[in-house]
């Protein structure tokens, strides 16, 4: 009976494979813009709420209908972002560089000179003014060859960020660095006292907070939305040989928003053929978001101190978690009918968070998704009778109606009443981009301006999935092996027309595994064994998740043989991966260079090769000056960070993390063009002295060594 489930999944390959794409289109490069203007402060905002989330339901709808009514059979487009940290470093500590805002206007001037260039990055600001992300200026395409160009590209904007930074500046990949928080660690600003009136953290001055108003702004109504309490973050510290035993339990000072948003992540969006598809995606991707997690573990160490857990996710959870008092159970509060669920409605989760709902509507019987959506996901009725009275399907309409649970956060005078629901969609943006959960599903763009029906080149996105659960990795080749990694598991699951359909609650129980200490090779997760049905028509498609009873369709599995395969019932990803590059008939350049990062995702699940966490862990703990304590010193932060830079540029090898993959240098040199320029150089001294040292040179013969 098990080995009936993978037979008939092999047997689906030939319908189920998805046509060649189409040429790429061209794309016009996209800018990163923050609109600028004044944000409302929380009591001017108030007033306002309201208005915006009804608004936003609206311009969904208004969108949704013109999707529907366009026919769209969009081909792959995918694309990474990476984010990255800049630190200013002595010999004895390192501090971050609030450089970040400069640096990337830098950036983006020269990118702007290069657009000539296919490939290119693009630069976007990020919550922390020492942080930058980088992506490729144009996607990717849905061919395998694009698949190789994903590292190139992480190279290319490694190797451009390194070119912006002065000569004491460093910019690994750490997801945190650990001296965040501890005593004087921050450079680059005048002001730099902490307790400031935006997040009054008494670690954090708001100095490490982007100058956009946006930014401060989100920070200052988040404290006021709570009740003007500060949120807080509390990991489990590691206990050591020599930790003292009345230390508390957990790192005790996350009261910033800058501890969890200024965690680096790296995050991969694709684009689906149709919102069926990137619905359909966005289901699978958050059942596999926790495994992902766990494989890509690499934040250890919080505030100087050694964590108990390997990964970032519940302390962004909690640095940005808006919630009243009433709404997630910490006390009373009182009813303000300004608030969404007049600020009283229980809400079990943070909107950073994994999802509550699958957003897929399966046509099977009775909607069979639904009976793994098990976990208490609230909606906002009035937005859930609005989608439905205009006709968008129930796990739509649920989906959307749960994302407007929460208030919008930062609202700015002149673009409020002003936006035109028929053609704008900021509303709708507004909570959308708020509502950070391990998977999102982002609907089209441009439908107002002519972008849809317009010449395929120049197409607006349509149906997105991003993922956003994967920790950054120290080196771009784990960056590429992930994000390429995830590419394929989609293709696989869409050739083979795959369900990893589990219970909500257990993937929640999932992503509280994913982060413990080890949870790569240690824990257990609960994943789909039967991932195929046992019966479908050969033209039904997405049929999956109504096959198997529900007691038997899923099992405790380890990453390994999640990925590697269990018994003969269960394929695993990996075999599943070359099984798909197979039947597209990738070619063998192509194939070899994909292999390397199946085998790195397989090398982390098996311990071959280490996590993120596990290299920084053992960094700090073999570091001279680790007393066994837990504590994480300045000068230790300063050098693991120094080590990471290093380790990222392929000056220090770390074969432990790559599984013995060589990481080939990255330097400034040739991060931009050189023009081959016919102006006349200024003087005649210049030109003679040029000449004459030249001339008194012999033969060149760095070539012949
Ligand atoms: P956000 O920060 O909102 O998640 P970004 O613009 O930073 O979005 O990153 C989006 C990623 O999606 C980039 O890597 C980009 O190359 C990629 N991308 C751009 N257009 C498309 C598209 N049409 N389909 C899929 N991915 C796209
Ligand atoms: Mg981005
Ligand atoms: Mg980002
Ligand atoms: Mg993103």
């Amino acid at each position: 009976m098990r080995g009936a489930a993978w037979a008939l999944c092999t047997a689906h390959v030939a319908t189920a494979l998805l046509a060649p794409p189409s040429p790429a289109p061209k794309l016009t490069q996209r800018k990163a813009v923050l609109t600028v203007g004044t944000p409302l402060n929380w009591p001017d905002a108030l007033d306002r709420l309201a208005y915006v989330r009804e608004h936003g339901i609206d311009q969904f709808i208004e969108m949704w209908r013109r999707s529907q009514t366009l026919t769209r059979d969009d081909d792959l487009l995918w694309g990474d972002e990476v984010e990255y940290a800049i630190l200013r470093v002595t010999d004895k500590q390192a501090k971050i560089s609030l450089r970040g805002p400069e640096i990337r206007d830098a950036l983006a001037t020269k990118e702007e000179a290069h657009s000539y260039r296919t490939e290119g990055c693009a630069w976007h600001p990020e919550y922390g003014r020492w942080m930058v992300e980088g992506t490729p200026s144009r996607p990717y395409g849905g061919y395998a060859a694009d698949l190789c160009r994903v590292e190139r590209n992480m190279r290319l904007r490694r190797r451009r960020l390194l070119s912006e930074l002065a000569e004491d500046e460093i910019c690994p990949t750490l997801v945190t660095f650990p001296g965040f928080g501890v005593g004087d660690f921050a450079t680059g600003c005048a002001d730099l006292a902490p307790n400031g009136p935006v997040a009054r953290s008494e670690s954090v001055p708001d100095a490490v907070i982007h100058p956009h108003p946006r930014f401060a702004t989100l920070t200052k109504n988040i404290r006021a939305r709570r009740g003007g309490e500060n949120v807080r973050a509390r990991p489990p510290r590691f206990v050591d040989t020599k930790t003292p035993r009345d230390a508390p339990t957990t790192i005790e000072g996350l009261d910033a928003m800058a501890y969890g948003m200024g965690a680096c992540c790296v995050q991969v969006t694709f684009q689906a053929r149709d919102s069926t598809e990137a619905r359909y995606c966005y289901d699978q991707l958050a059942a596999l978001a926790p495994v992902m997690l766990a494989l890509t573990a690499a934040s250890p160490c919080w505030r100087g101190v050694l964590a108990a857990t390997d990964a970032r996710w519940d302390i962004i959870s909690a640095s940005v978690d808006d919630r009243t008092p009433a709404e997630d159970g910490r006390g009373l509060s009182d009813s303000d009918d300004r608030l969404a669920g007049s600020g009283v409605r229980q809400l079990p989760r943070s909107r950073y968070s994994s999802i509550s709902r699958y957003a897929f509507e399966c046509d099977g019987p009775a909607g069979q998704v639904r009976r793994f959506c098990d976990v208490d996901a609230p909606i906002d009725e009035q937005a859930y009778n609005k989608l439905k009275a205009a006709g968008v399907d129930e796990a739509l309409s649920r989906h959307v109606a749960h994302l407007f649970v929460r208030d919008p956060l930062v609202l700015f005078e002149g673009l409020i009443e002003e936006v035109d629901d028929t053609t704008a969609t900021d509303h709708f943006d507004n909570l959308q981009s708020t509502n950070w959960n391990t998977v999102r599903l982002k609907p089209p763009t441009g439908l107002g301006i002519g972008g849809i029906d317009s010449n395929p080149a120049e197409r607006e996105p349509g149906w997105r999935t991003e993922f956003r659960p994967m920790e950054v990795q120290l080196t771009d080749f784990e960056n590429a092996a992930f994000s390429v990694f995830t590419v394929l598991v989609t293709r696989v699951i869409l050739a083979f027309d795959l369900s990893l359909y589990v219970p909500l609650s257990r993937v929640d129980a999932n992503m509280r595994r994913a982060q413990r200490m080890n949870a790569a090779t240690s824990e257990k997760f609960y994943f789909r064994r039967q991932l195929a049905p046992n019966e479908v028509s050969e033209a039904q498609k997405f049929v999956n998740c109504c096959g198997g009873d529900d007691d038997d369709v899923f099992e405790e599995m380890t990453c390994l043989e999640i990925i590697d395969g269990k018994g003969d019932y269960f394929p695993g990803l990996a075999p599943l991966a070359y099984a798909y590059l197979d039947h597209i008939g990738c070619d063998g350049d192509t194939l070899a260079r994909l292999s390397t990062y199946i085998e790195l995702v397989r090398k982390k699940a098996s311990g071959e090769a280490v996590t993120g966490a596990s290299w920084i862990r053992k960094f700090i703990t073999e570091h001279p000056e680790y007393q066994q304590d837990s504590i994480v010193s300045p000068k230790i932060a300063r050098d693991l960070a120094v080590a990471a830079h290093d380790v990222g540029l392929g000056l220090r090898p770390a074969p432990e993390l790559t599984g013995g993959q060589v990481i080939r240098p990255i330097t400034r040199s040739g991060a931009w063009d050189t023009r081959l320029s016919a102006d006349k150089i200024p003087t005649k001294e210049e030109r003679r002295e040029l000449l004459a040292r030249y001339a008194r040179r012999g033969p060149f013969r760095g070539a012949q060594g």
